[in-house]
């Protein structure tokens, strides 16, 4: 079943495949029904190849039908990190290849008619006045070096494009924008059957076998294929260890208010973009297609939200936007963010016919669909982009367990202590 998400009861599609049974070949296997597998499996299935994508709940159960929905540009990083982390021109093409990812999810949605209310703009907001140094920083770079047309705001024409006068300055990316995720993901997935792959939900791989073809094993079946893509992302729990080891699932949650009051939509985000904050611990928001304001943020250590999360992000929303201090929620629910040491998605190899993806740090809504699509190419033989994500660098993380759980506690409290500060 599907998380019991706003994306949950507003879903488009009805969508439903049998479990695995028996023993099939392919020319590519997928691990994992989310944004990374189901693009790579379109692409695929559109140039001809036999493809078999193994899902072990349901098609977007994972976050890809949890998210905040936000598109954002850059590959996890938007700036100076990038910078640092990659050099200067491959920073400038990882930018690039973000920006070809927001490209292709608008392309999709044209061509497939996916209905998942996408819509244009994207704010990041200066939570403290201390935050807008570094801002302007940020939009200068993301001017000069990567020639992308961000805009700074002031105090006034940030509260124009958000309805709220608690912020200091923004970045405003008329560029970027939000859509319904599951929605997104579903549409992809079908369009994927719909050129020839085959999909099995309720199938999870409990074991890969590497070799010139590689077998993968479900409870009642087996695919083997030539190549392998594992897209298993914050849930892929135990199956890939070497992976695994680079990437830390951290909770994050989200509230959907109901349909705020016709008098009051022009007041809450009349520029109707995607908002981000710039706290260590940040929020982020936008309104559905329904009107609805979907708030989220607050990270913990399990996938379980806090028994309180509708009272705490009533708390948040109406400091923000103090005319919704009495507004009721509809749903709220908590997903897995794969996040990786510097916050930029792992891409790779575990042999030379077995691809991964994962590590997207809450920027895969352009990643994950792109990443799939290069991954795609790469089996085609056009690899160069893939080399790209190849070179973002990597680092494992303390191994998981009560020692981690205590060092991810430790660090929520220092962020929280300087987010109170500024
Ligand atoms: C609460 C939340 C908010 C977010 N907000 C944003 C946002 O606003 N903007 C943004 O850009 N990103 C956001 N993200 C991140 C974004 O959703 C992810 O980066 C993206 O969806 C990852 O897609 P994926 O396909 O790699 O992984 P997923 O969507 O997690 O898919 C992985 C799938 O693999 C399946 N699987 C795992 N193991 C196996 C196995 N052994 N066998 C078979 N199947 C398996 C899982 O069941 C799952 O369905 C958010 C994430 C969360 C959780």
């Amino acid at each position: 079943m599907h998380a019991d998400s706003l994306y949950a009861s507003t879903c488009r599609y009805s969508l439903d495949f049998a479990a695995l049974a028996g023993d099939i070949h392919a020319d590519v296997t997928i691990i994992g029904g989310g944004m990374t597998g189901v693009s790579a499996a379109l692409e695929l299935a559109e140039q001809g190849y036999r493809v078999v994508l193994l899902e072990a709940e349901q098609l977007a159960w994972g976050a890809s039908g949890r998210s905040g929905g936000q598109i954002i540009a850059g590959a996890g990083e938007n700036g100076a990190s990038l910078l640092k982390l990659l050099g200067q021109a491959d920073a400038r093409k990882a930018f690039q290849l973000s920006l070809e990812g927001i490209e292709l999810i608008r392309q999709r949605v044209e061509r497939y008619q996916i209905p998942c209310d996408l819509q244009s703009g994207q704010l990041e907001v200066a939570a403290h006045a201390s935050h807008v140094d570094h801002l302007r920083r940020s939009v200068e770079l993301q001017q000069q070096t990567f020639d992308y047309p961000v805009q700074l705001l002031d105090a006034g024409q940030t509260a124009a494009k958000t309805g709220s006068l608690v912020y200091h300055a923004a970045a405003w990316d008329p560029n970027g924008g939000h859509l319904h995720p599951m929605n997104y993901t579903l549409g992809l997935a079908q369009a994927a059957v719909a050129a020839g792959a085959q999909v099995y939900e309720h199938s999870q791989v409990r074991k890969i076998h590497y070799g010139p073809k590689t077998l993968v094993k479900t409870d009642q079946g087996s695919v083997s294929s030539d190549f392998l893509v594992v897209a298993g992302n914050a849930y892929l729990d135990k199956l890939v260890p070497d992976i695994e080891r680079y990437m830390m699932p951290v909770g994050s949650y989200i509230c959907a208010t109901v349909p705020l009051p016709d008098s009051l939509q022009p007041t809450v985000i009349p520029s109707n973009a995607a908002v981000f904050d710039t706290r260590n611990l940040f929020s982020y928001y936008r309104k559905d297609g329904d009107g609805r304001l979907l708030w989220g943020g607050r990270v913990g250590l399990t996938n379980k939200p806090p028994k309180n999360l509708p009272g705490i992000m009533q708390k948040r929303i109406a400091a923000t936007f103090p005319q919704l201090g009495n507004i009721g929620f509809e749903k709220s629910w908590s997903g897995n963010v794969a996040v990786t040491r510097y916050r930029t998605p792992h891409f790779g190899k575990l042999a030379s016919n077995v691809f991964f993806a994962h590590g997207y740090s809450g920027h895969g809504v352009v990643m994950a669909g792109m990443g799939g699509a290069c991954i795609a190419r790469a089996i085609q033989g056009q690899a160069e982009q893939f080399r790209l994500l190849e070179r973002f660098p990597v680092m494992p993380l303390p191994s998981r367990g009560i020692l981690h759980s205590a060092a991810l506690a430790a660090a929520m409290i220092w962020f929280r202590l300087r987010d109170a500060v500024g």
